[in-house]
This record gives structure tokens, sequence and C-alpha cells, in this order.
């Protein structure tokens, strides 16, 4: 790598650290994370590496040079501090979508419990469908930080650019950071939604099937 290149990268890691951080402080006042749960990470583009949050750091309270570099495989290359344990599954969706720049894990509240719940989060409202036109799929159980989550969320992925995980939590991807960000509170916005339609006009309203006569998709 000729020096250039070097500053390029390094300019490139400066840039997205910056950006994890502010991101990393939206999700937490929105209320999606809470104390050092969730991660966040991004990809250096036109590289096979990531930045990273760590483990055990609030994103609310979290420091660029805390950030940790890592490669696609998931080892880490620079940083202080431990990985955060849902490295896998990042790494698995990068090396799964080229497209996706970013990838954004919350325990986002009300999409969290339609995930416990087993139902579906549906794009009710109709400028949803610009960004979950075939719903928000659900990933049976598997255990935080374990491959075979990881392998499970690689798989989904590639058809979702979100989605749910079991009794723990939301998935979203984009091509780049404030992106993923995005979505990630558009899925609680949607799962807020449905909830609340929901009780107003009961869980059979609340279909496809209804949803394709009202739309003509
Ligand atoms: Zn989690």
């Amino acid at each position: 790598m000729n020096g250039g290149n070097e500053k390029m990268n390094e300019d490139a890691i400066k840039d997205i650290r910056e950006r994890i951080v502010k991101v990393g402080k939206e999700l937490y006042e929105h209320g999606l994370v809470t104390g050092p749960t969730g991660n966040i990470s991004a990809r250096i583009p036109g590289t096979d590496t990531a930045i990273i949050k760590p483990s055990g750091v609030s994103m609310g309270l979290l420091k660029p040079e805390e950030l940790v570099l890592v490669d696609l495989q998931g080892n880490k290359i620079r940083g202080e501090l431990s990985l955060s344990v849902e490295t896998p599954m990042h790494t698995a969706i990068y090396r799964a979508r080229s497209d996706v720049q970013a990838v954004v894990h919350t325990h986002a509240p009300v999409a969290t419990a339609f995930g416990i719940a087993g139902v579906e989060i549906l794009p009710l409202q109709i400028e949803m469908f610009m960004f979950i036109p075939k719903g928000v799929p659900i990933i049976p159980f598997e255990f935080p930080g374990s491959k075979e989550l990881a392998e499970a969320v690689q798989k989904k992925i590639v058809d979702f650019d979100a989605v749910i995980l079991e009794n723990h939590g939301v998935v979203t991807v984009g091509s780049s950071i404030e992106e993923a960000c995005d979505l990630n509170k558009l899925i609680e916005e949607c799962a807020e939604v449905q909830y609340m339609a929901t009780v107003l006009a009961g869980k059979d309203v609340i279909n496809w099937e209804n949803l394709k006569k009202k739309f003509k998709i």
C-alpha cells in the first residue's frame, strides 16, 4: 500500500468513527438501546475491514478512539477494548452483501416485543413500502454471539434490509451508517403503529391480504 492510500484509509477511518459515535448517540437518545446493549459497525469503503463498537460501552457514551478495527473474518486489527460479542454477525453480513456499508443492532423495545410474540411487522403505512416491501421477518432464537446466530442472519439478510431476532432485538443494514440507523428507527415506528392499529382494529384485520387489496399490490 502506498502512502497516499494509507492516508486516504486513515481519513476514512476517522470519518467513520466520528459518524458511528454520532449515530450511536442518536440511537441511545431515541431509546432503542440502553446501557451497553446493541452494537453498530461500518465498513471502511473499498476495503475488507470494518469499524465496530467495543463490548461493554454504552452507545450514548461512545468515544471515536474506543471503536475497534476488524477484518471481515472478525479478527481485531486495531483497538484497545474487547470486540462486541456480535462481531461475527456483523462481519458475516458484510461478507454476504457487498452493497452493505453499515450494520445496526438494537433492542428497540416495541419491535423486539413483536419478535417475542411471533408477529411479523408489516408495511401498514403506505410509505413504509419503500423500506420494507416484504415486511420484517423473524429469525428463530439463537444465543447472542453464537456462530448459529451469525449464520442465520447472514442467510436472511440476503433478501431483507431489516430482520427481527426472536427474543432479542432488531438488525438493520444500509448503504451508510446513517441509513442503517434510520431504518432501525423506522422499524420501531412501524412496530408502534402496528401495535396501536392492532389494539384499535384487532389482529385479524392486520394481514398481508388486506394490505394487498388496499394498496393494489
Ligand atoms: Zn443484542
